[in-house]
């Protein structure tokens, strides 16, 4: 099993479902954009919608179809400031957890198929020696491994 590259990024789609919900507006006048705020630098080719910094000043110029018209827009842009949740501290942190435990190395996880606490591991012998993985504490009970933020179920621990 492999994680796909599109792994990290926000969920879009769902995004995109909500708004068109909320707005009232045809889906295909919805376009979703990623931006990444600082100084981000992709390492793999993104999608146009994929922005780093000001980038997406040009792609959202590169629509010149007006798909809405004044009284939609308007009316649109009180939907979003009246439907809009109130930042909930605790959704917030949540989030910012789940981010933390995917992308920090070495952050506590727990086992999501049995919930014993994951251990940090590191491979002795081999052509992937060095390398670090998270292995479920119940071993060889669970079997439960993490590689780059994906849960498998390992036969056996990679050596
Ligand atoms: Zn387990």
């Amino acid at each position: 099993m492999r994680c796909s590259d599109s792994e990290g990024l926000p969920r879009a789609d769902s995004k995109v479902k909500a708004l068109e919900a909320l707005l009232d507006v045809p889906a295909e006048t919805i376009l979703s954009l990623v931006v990444f705020s600082g100084s981000a630098v992709f390492k793999t080719r993104m999608p146009g919608n994929v922005t780093a910094g000001g980038g997406y000043v040009c792609y959202i110029e590169s629509f010149r179809e007006p798909v809405l018209n004044d009284f939609q827009v308007q009316e649109a842009m009180e939907r979003i400031e009246t439907g809009r949740l109130a930042p909930n501290r605790e959704t917030h942190c949540q989030h910012v957890e789940q981010l933390k435990a995917r992308f920090e190395p070495s952050a506590k996880r727990t086992c999501p198929e049995c919930e014993s606490d994951m251990v940090l591991h590191t491979v002795k012998r081999g052509a992937n020696a060095g390398n670090r993985f998270w292995g479920c504490s119940a071993y060889p009970k669970c079997r439960q491994v993490e590689v780059d933020g994906c849960y498998i179920n390992a036969k056996k621990l990679p050596s």
